[in-house]
């Protein structure tokens, strides 16, 4: 039976309709959701009708059922978590994804989507300043990036001293040890736990979040030389914005262990780099703020996000490791009915956990295009630059305090004391005009800005500090 248009025509224009009168009202509705979940939840909890409905039923009863819960993610006003909006190119791209119905595990069965993600992946190594032949894979997120890059480390590292992992297991094997900064992402932590490397060993942070080299050096000198070892660094810590010193922490590294065995920039054997780079690795993309990850390239796998700095629709992480043999000795699957790419090139299926998946390089691949490289330095630029106006109007707020040095997109802001902190927090998120989540960060509750969103403009910024303004004088207002 023939695909008939006419089936699908009413129901994707109903949703183009309902996407366009979104993204219309997105920067002037209330940035928090009028409903909660619960509320939303007990709406939707009836029995699933026997009969179906019309798809473009569906989708407008969808659209007007989901309204009232949406939180405006992509409204210039938001500043919450590490939370990117959405490139037109980018959530055009994301619609023909689905459209196409490409299984993205193969390269000759799906040949489209493989050479995009491809060529995305090459943009990506280039605009970062990672090594050019690196193996690249696109992963649901940062989370499943450190899960896929850190799978890559653990075999890799117990293959140096002589471990099969693949055949042995790690039960009976050599410990795998692992060093990471006070002040990762906890998504490192989880990372190990998926792969039974347990917890662990922390090195000291400064004050703005970053591995103390010196920390780090007796750190390693507690490991056996020759014990396999993973040292996680980060590339933008998500309070401060700040990044782990890569030159200096790569060298402590490097000089701790026994020389020679391992590919790459002087590595040493049984020993892998890794670095968490979710947002803060664009930082490279961009000629004033490349200096921060200055030295990043000298590590073995890397970890960013395109849906949060490069304002792709979610899902979209990406795992990059120097050795592409690594990534898919971890990665990769063997069956006799997925025939193997032949050309060398390897299949995106051997780059990630996921044998079935939805070529979520194509909307990264549509987002470049549309920037150029240019266009990725100014969006990095401007993030980082409304972060610096946001410290700024912020820091002239009566009891307001910036606490780190805003050196990249993120400013950690409190108040007087903790309780003055969560109320001018709950305050702020109240009245829609803005949104900062709470957090806490080196023993105080602080309001936490992300600037993540492309469409933030100077009338935004403007606009949010007035909004942190009037949420931290109201109590003097009303008593
Ligand atoms: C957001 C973030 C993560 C987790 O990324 P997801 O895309 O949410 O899975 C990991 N590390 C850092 C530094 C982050 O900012």
């Amino acid at each position: 039976m023939a695909v008939d248009v006419d089936d699908y025509r009413p129901a994707l224009q109903a949703a183009a309709g309902h996407a366009q009168r979104w993204l219309e009202g997105v920067g002037t509705r209330p940035v928090r959701p009028s409903a909660t979940a619960d509320e939303l939840a007990g709406r939707l909890a009836v029995p699933l009708p026997a009969e179906g409905a019309p798809p473009q039923q569906v989708v407008d009863e969808l659209a007007t059922t989901a309204e009232p819960g949406l939180l405006a993610i992509q409204s210039g006003r938001f500043f919450g978590w590490v939370m990117g909006g959405t490139l037109p190119a980018a959530l055009a791209a994301d619609w023909l994804v689905s459209a196409w119905d490409q299984n993205a595990g193969l390269r000759y069965a799906t040949p489209a989507v493989a050479a995009l993600e491809e060529a995305a992946a090459g943009w990506v190594l280039e605009l970062l300043g990672l090594p050019r032949g690196s193996g690249v894979g696109f992963t649901t997120g940062a989370t499943t990036a450190n899960f896929t890059c850190l799978a890559a480390a653990r075999s890799r590292v117990l293959r140096d001293v002589g471990w099969d992992l693949d055949a042995d297991g790690l039960t009976g094997g050599p410990r795998v040890h692992v060093l990471v900064g006070a002040e990762r992402h906890d998504t490192v932590d989880l990372a190990l736990r998926y792969l039974g490397l347990g917890r662990p060993a922390v090195v000291a942070a400064d004050d703005q979040g970053r591995v103390e080299v010196t920390a780090l050096r007796t750190a390693l000198a507690a490991v056996p030389r020759e014990a396999p070892l993973i040292v996680c660094l980060q590339a933008g810590n998500v309070h401060s914005g700040a990044f782990d010193p890569f030159t200096e922490a790569v060298a402590a590294v490097r000089e701790s262990r026994s020389p020679g065995g391992r590919a790459g920039e002087g590595g040493a054997a049984a020993t892998w780099v890794h670095v968490d780079g979710a947002f803060g690795l664009w930082a490279a993309a961009c000629p004033e703020l490349r200096h921060l990850t200055s030295g990043v390239a000298g590590a073995d796998s890397w970890t960013t996000d395109a849906h949060k700095t490069l304002n792709t629709p979610y899902d979209c992480g990406i795992a990059a490791v120097r050795e592409p043999a690594d990534l898919r000795r971890a990665m990769g699957v063997h069956t006799s009915y997925l025939v193997a790419d032949v050309t060398g090139a390897g299949d995106p299926l051997e780059h990630v956990p996921e044998l079935s998946r939805r070529a979520r390089g194509v909307p990264v691949w549509a987002a470049l295009r549309s920037l150029g490289s240019d266009g990725v330095a100014r969006l990095v630029g401007g993030l980082a630059a409304n972060a610096r106006a946001l410290a700024g109007g912020i820091a002239d707020v009566p009891g307001a305090t910036v606490l780190n040095d805003v050196v990249h997109t993120q400013v950690c802001v409190a108040f007087e004391d903790d309780e003055r902190t969560r109320a001018v927090t709950q305050r702020l998120l109240a009245g829609g005009e803005a949104w900062m989540s709470g957090s806490r960060w080196r023993g105080r509750d602080v309001m936490r800005i992300s600037v993540s969103n492309a469409a933030t403009d100077a009338e935004d910024v403007r606009r949010s500090v007035q909004a942190v303004r009037a949420a931290a004088t109201e109590r003097a207002l009303t008593g």
